[in-house]
């Protein structure tokens, strides 16, 4: 079977074994569709990798497929079934996984980082951490594990009342998965966003959703059309984001932050500032085997419409090229997903 390996500066196809013998509850798919996303580029371009893990990488974390051949005590699959991949596979006993927060445990193995991914002809991967995702193209489906899964993480850590306001910083990628999301499980919430560029805007003016293109100010412009927010979720990952989320909110409001980002965090607020409006800032890290449950559920019913977030199906043996596709940024690159 083929597959990608990365090291820093250098992307390439190989060719080799699959697994031979599948282990208990483990499932071999063979993969429709791979999604690239920034962190692939990350690795690629080298970075610290977590303990036990060394380069050469075969990357490769956001994985829709068939299945193919089901290990011992896997009683819910069966070949030929269409799953989507969750890319974390936790311990599910550690303190954080019981307390239902498996994204932060410890010992979590990353599909495409501590176990071979999906860039390739086939993956290797627990049952329990599968979704069955029937009836929705996999190029499409490819979305869900990562991008979609996390912006639903996002949302629900947002707390939404039905009626009430969200404003998306920053609705490019992930972000955009976040209002669709949010308009999609209530209907009658009031939602806009912040962005950056214009190519941005024009999409979701076109979705008719309300849009600021430039962060600076944009607190008090949008409070000038629309009040205060009961929630901010800022994808932007701008250094000003924060502050301005937080100029955004209405008393009691949820500031959720979802990018990583290396800098001191900036409220533009004192501690009164918070304490006084009783607000809440939460960080927003990856996703849980719920949420991804929740959008293959919402994808099924065509509640949410995936197709335009992908500007680029490249076959597997171009991965080299979608590599470089993602350091170059031409315009109008959305999202890439590579097709074995
Ligand atoms: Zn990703
Ligand atoms: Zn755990």
């Amino acid at each position: 079977m083929r597959y990608v390996e990365v090291e820093p500066g250098r992307v390439w196809l190989s060719d080799g074994p699959p697994q031979a013998v599948l282990g208990r509850g483990q499932v071999r798919v063979r993969v429709e569709a791979c999604g690239l996303c920034a962190s692939d580029a990350h690795m690629a371009r080298g970075m610290r990798l977590p303990r036990g893990v060394s380069y050469p990488v075969r990357p490769g974390h956001e994985v829709a497929g068939t299945v193919l051949e089901v290990g011992p005590g896997t009683p819910a699959l069966s070949p030929g079934v269409e799953v989507v991949l969750h890319p974390l596979d936790p311990c599910g006993h550690c303190t954080a996984c019981l307390a239902g927060r498996e994204e932060q445990c410890p010992t979590a193995r990353v599909l495409g980082i501590h176990e071979p991914g999906g860039m390739a002809d086939e993956v290797v991967w627990p049952a329990h951490r599968m979704v069955v995702a029937t009836g929705i193209p996999s190029w499409e489906a490819a979305l869900l594990p990562d991008a979609v899964a996390t912006a639903h993480h996002a949302v629900r850590m947002a707390e939404l009342p039905a009626t009430g306001k969200l404003c998306v910083i920053g609705a490019g990628g992930v972000g955009s998965h976040a209002l669709e999301l949010a308009i999609a499980i209530h209907p009658h919430l009031r939602v806009a966003a912040v962005v950056r560029s214009q190519a941005s805007a024009e999409r979701l003016w076109s979705a008719r959703i309300p849009v600021e293109v430039g962060l600076e100010g944009s607190a008090e412009r949008l409070r000038a059309r629309f009040g205060r927010f009961d929630a901010v979720i800022d994808f932007s990952g701008a250094r000003e984001a924060a502050a301005e989320g937080i100029r955004m909110l209405e008393v009691g409001g949820r500031l959720v932050l979802g990018s990583i980002v290396d800098e001191p965090i900036d409220l533009g607020t004192t501690v009164t500032g918070v304490v006084t409006r009783s607000l809440r800032i939460a960080g927003c890290y990856v996703s849980t085997l719920e949420d991804l449950r929740e959008v293959v559920a919402l994808a099924q019913s065509g509640r949410i419409k995936l197709g335009p977030a992908v500007s680029h199906r490249i076959p597997l043996s171009d991965a080299p090229r979608a590599f470089a596709l993602l350091e170059d940024r031409p315009p109008g690159l959305r999202r890439m997903v590579l097709e074995p």
